[in-house]
């Protein structure tokens, strides 16, 4: 939204009168506020981090915005790197907790400056060596002994190179902005926010926070209201749709009616977003704690048509199938590890989001097809090239899915030793865990997937026992294994269905 009248003064709501209190706060962002304050620029908390605090809730990084340039920030944090090409940022580190600041910007781009600006960091890989774990919404780190220290510049005082030379506003042809790095004052910042709820500033002069657009308001009612006409928001930024349906779901509130009316319609501009960019938004959606709830809300809002269009097109055609009760299911046990703080990984999310496709690719195979793992492989690469199409999936969370869908007969069919040499699989226990989730659906037998469970908690001599009882003759008699070699031609079809 384009803002032409001069804005109404914020309503400033004092100390005294709302509930966040610095002990709630981390130490690290107080400390990049009393800095940025103490050097005489206006600092405040903006953003999520505020909403959050209002609500009771733990922020999950803390935000700040702040009238000095980047480059003034930068001076003054030694701990400090300039990032985003898009819009400039600077990234203040403190041990594993990074402080986000902002200069106020005068229009309304999303803030998001994933580029990094030096060189040296554009091969690195988006979560480094160890790749498949992600913790996003993980505990913050105890913050370690603070490391800033003022640079030697002046302060406060503009130097040559500080204003940036793109500074330039660009839309695309649909309304969306590209570029964006307009500076501005706290009145012109807070137009350019997505959500009311999110627009509240925290000032750490006095500890009072400001509203200018009735954010104080919405989140008391639990409401989730875009600024300004929702039509324009959602063109400058399709991403916004994407960003109602996670806060619908994190926060269980209530889309506005106007908020909500023109998703139905607009979902398609999702297709002009960067897929880098749609996949960071999937795992904000699906790995930070209530990935169920996401999914319910991205249907019932027609958004994961635009998101993934396979998941959706499947699920459609098997509305209260087994593969969405797994689905769900699967979710659901991601959101639970995440609140007890247990790492996730996204090769798993992908492997219970895509079950559907890819079950339905190898169904539409002869059946005599259906346990080859040639046919698994190609379906599984045919669904994640559907999801290719719309979100940038990196290549070693497709192995990984490949991996773990090619796993299943031999889990399924454990022989002998070669049992024991799966155990050391670097994907064995995702595979593990998509054998438990299947067999609890029926779509794998509960008994093999229990065989597994003791075999994991048994000593190496039993673990012996175990596989070698597996020998085709002796596995044959009695039942006691979990090997069927004449369930073979019963086997089940990929999703029972
Ligand atoms: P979370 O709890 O997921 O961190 P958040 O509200 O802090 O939620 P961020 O993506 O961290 O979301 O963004 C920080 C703030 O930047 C938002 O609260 C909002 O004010 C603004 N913002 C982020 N993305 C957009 C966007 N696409 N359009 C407009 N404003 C945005
Ligand atoms: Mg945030």
């Amino acid at each position: 939204m384009r803002q032409t009248a001069p804005p109404a003064p914020p309503r400033i709501i004092p100390r005294a009168q709302h509930t966040v209190s610095r002990s709630h706060i981390s130490p690290n962002a107080l400390r990049v506020l009393y800095r940025l304050r103490d050097a005489g620029f206006q600092a405040f908390l903006v953003g999520g981090c505020v909403r959050d605090l209002l609500l009771g809730l733990d922020p999950k990084d803390f935000d700040v915005a702040t009238d000095a340039l980047p480059e003034q920030v930068k001076r003054l944090f030694r701990n400090c790197r300039l990032v985003g090409r898009r819009f400039r940022l600077a990234h203040v580190f403190f041990g594993q907790e990074t402080i986000e600041v902002a200069t106020f910007r005068a229009t309304s781009a999303p803030p998001e400056g994933e580029e990094p600006l030096e060189g040296e960091e554009a091969g690195e890989e988006a979560d480094g060596e160890e790749g498949e774990i992600l913790d996003l919404g993980g505990p913050v780190t105890e913050p370690r002994a603070a490391r800033a220290e003022a640079a030697h510049a002046p302060l406060g005082e503009i130097q040559e190179g500080d204003l940036d030379p793109d500074a330039v506003r660009m839309f695309d042809e649909t309304g969306r902005i590209l570029r964006d790095n307009v500076y501005g004052t706290i009145d012109n910042d807070v137009w350019r926010r997505d959500f009311t709820a999110n627009a509240l500033y925290y000032n750490v002069a006095d500890f009072s926070i400001w509203d200018y657009v009735g954010g104080v308001e919405d989140i008391a009612a639990r409401r989730l209201r875009l600024i300004g006409d929702p039509q324009t928001r959602y063109r400058e930024d399709p991403v916004r749709m994407l960003r109602a349906a996670r806060f619908e779901a994190k926060l269980g509130f209530e889309l506005d009616a106007q908020t909500a009316e023109p998703l139905g319609t607009l979902r398609d501009l999702l297709g002009g977003v960067p897929p880098a960019r749609l996949f960071d938004e999937m795992l904000k959606l699906f790995l930070t704690g209530h990935g169920a709830r996401s999914l319910e809300v991205l249907r019932r809002r027609g958004l994961l048509a635009a998101l993934l269009p396979n998941v959706e097109v499947y699920l459609a055609a098997h509305p209260g199938g087994l593969v969405e009760k797994l689905l769900h299911k699967g979710l659901a046990n991601t959101d639970a590890r995440i609140v007890a703080g247990r790492p996730v990984s996204p090769t798993f999310l992908l492997a219970v989001l895509l079950y559907g496709p890819i079950a339905g690719i190898i169904e539409a195979m002869p059946p005599n097809r259906w346990h080859e793992l040639s046919a698994i492989l190609d379906a599984c690469d045919q669904a994640v090239r559907e999801a290719q199409a719309h979100i940038a999936i990196p290549r070693r969370f497709a192995l990984g899915v490949r991996e773990m869908f090619a796993m299943q007969p031999r889990l399924e069919y454990p022989r002998g030793r070669r049992a024991l040499r799966l155990l050391t699989h670097p994907k064995f226990r995702a595979g593990y865990d998509l054998l438990l989730l299947r067999a609890d659906f029926g779509l794998a037998s509960a008994e093999t997937a229990g065989w597994w469970t003791k075999l994991q908690g048994a000593s190496e001599q039993d673990r012996e026992q175990m596989v070698d009882s597996l020998v085709p003759e002796r596995a044959g008699a009695g039942r006691k294994s979990p090997r069927r070699r004449s369930g073979r031609r019963g086997r089940r079809t990929p999703n029972a269905s």
